[in-house]
């Protein structure tokens, strides 16, 4: 039997560029190490992932509104949130190799790249990418790419409630790119330097701060349970009171088993009513809550879940990967990306058996009739074993393939991936069935 080896990160960033996830950014050019382009596999799977936290997050609930605020904002607004005097991590350089590290990348205080212990003093450096903006490159143009989606949403808060009729407890949510120029970002898409979040803040009572914190604690450990993610390799991360940050009361992390450690996948954390107050006192408007019935006057504590994007999108691709043993041929391993079918980012390949006969043509009038429905794969090439392998490892749930019996009553077989077992349905079945299945999917269950 062929033997299977660890899965290291390599081993997920060579699948990842082999079958379309993720290219390097600016490859041609010799490509920059922080960024990331997403390919047409990688876009489908982020789409997906965000789509299904949007249907969750906003589409469910009638107390959550959704917003999408500029990248660009007054740079009062930093200023007030605290990220321009507190974003910052304290940098070292190797004083040999002259690489520079956070502090807290360090082990045995040495050299991750070269051993040596010689190091600068630790000096902050703050996280916020600086730009200007207009034509006068001079102090008061500066502006900075938004660090976190957050702060959109608190200063939208009022024009939210208002325009919704929302009162305490709500929520605002929110999904878009943020930027920080990380000391040392790495671990493939982990920690890049423009990633995207997807960030809720839902407003209440401060009294009802520790009741509805344990709420969204729960909320969000079983939304990545609903995307397939095995539970044993996730954990929560308590901050101690040096890890918070300087806006938040109490925090906890959800961690994910990646090949290189656990690591943060979401921060939920219980923000007080820092960031409102400090927005009434730099801006000078009153953004306090008026309870509708008491007439009671109260700034509004803030319980908010920041995931990010990319950080689960890799979680669920690692795993996902299998490496195992065919069962028909154990000599040889096939690789399978066995993950929800819901994030899937192809739903079903669609296969002539051979290129003649009319079978392409049935097999293209099949594809067509399901792109309605679903994301489709028309493929032709090779050997209809390896077209299944292909779709294996970009994680395709289906493959319906096209044959000699179909010309004579219409009907294909369709082939799952995890268990690899085919069954003969009619072409009419087949939409109804990917449909089923994608909703009851529980790994290692089957067809
Ligand atoms: P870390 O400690 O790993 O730097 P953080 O605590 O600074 O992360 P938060 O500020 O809580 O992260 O951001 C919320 C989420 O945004 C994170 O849980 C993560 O999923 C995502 N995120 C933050 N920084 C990055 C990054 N540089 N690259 C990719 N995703 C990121």
């Amino acid at each position: 039997m062929a033997e299977v080896k660890k899965v290291t990160l390599n081993t997920i960033v060579s699948l990842c560029k082999r079958r379309g996830f993720v290219f390097q950014s600016s490859e041609i050019y010799g490509g920059i190490n922080s960024c990331w382009d997403m390919g047409p596999l990688g876009a489908e799977l982020k789409r997906n992932l965000k789509d299904w936290w949007w249907f969750n997050m906003v589409k469910l609930r009638p107390e959550i509104e959704g917003l999408d605020s500029a990248i660009l904002m007054s740079s009062r607004i930093w200023e007030a949130s605290g990220h321009v005097e507190c974003f910052q991590d304290p940098l070292v350089e190797c004083l040999s190799c002259h690489r520079r590290f956070r502090v807290d990348d360090l082990a045995n205080d040495k050299c991750p790249v070269c051993g040596n212990t010689e190091l600068s003093e630790p000096r902050f450096f703050n996280l916020m990418f600086k730009t200007f903006i207009g034509p006068v490159e001079n102090n008061e143009n500066v502006i900075y790419l938004r660090p976190e989606t957050a702060q959109g949403i608190y200063v939208n808060y009022q024009n939210v409630m208002v325009t919704m009729r929302q009162k305490i407890p709500f929520g605002i949510a929110q999904i878009g790119k943020a930027f920080r120029n990380e000391i040392s970002p790495g671990n493939f898409i982990f920690r890049s330097r423009e990633f995207e979040q997807m960030e809720m803040q839902y407003f209440i009572r401060p009294e009802n701060a520790d009741k509805w914190f344990e709420y969204w604690r729960e909320q969000r450990w079983n939304w990545y349970k609903s995307i397939g993610i095995d539970e044993n390799k996730l954990h929560w991360h308590k901050h101690s009171e040096d890890e918070l940050a300087h806006y938040a009361k109490i925090a906890f992390d959800i961690e994910f088993d990646f090949p290189f450690g656990q690591k943060e996948l979401e921060g939920i954390h219980n923000r007080g009513d820092y960031d409102l107050s400090r927005h009434i006192e730099f801006s000078g408007k009153n953004l306090e809550y008026t309870d509708r019935i008491t007439n009671e006057k109260f700034i509004p504590y803030i319980i908010e879940t920041s995931a990010g994007v990319d950080r689960p999108m890799l979680a669920v691709i690692c795993d996902a990967y299998f490496e195992e043993p065919e069962i028909a041929n154990p000599d040889k391993i096939r690789t399978v990306l066995k993950m929800h079918p819901r994030l899937s980012p192809i739903k079903v390949g669609v296969f002539p058996l051979v290129k003649k006969e009319g079978m392409p043509e049935i097999a293209k009038e099949i594809a067509q009739d399901l792109r309605k429905e679903f994301m489709v794969f028309y493929d032709e090439k090779d050997s209809i074993g390896r077209r299944y392998r292909r779709q294996d490892e970009a994680g395709t749930p289906f493959c319906v393939t096209v044959d000699g019996q179909t010309l004579k009553d219409r009907t294909v077989t369709i082939r799952e991936r995890d268990t690899m077992v085919q069954v003969r349905v009619k072409i009419e079945e087949i939409s109804g069935m990917i449909s089923k299945y994608i909703e009851s999917w529980i790994r290692d269950k089957g067809i």
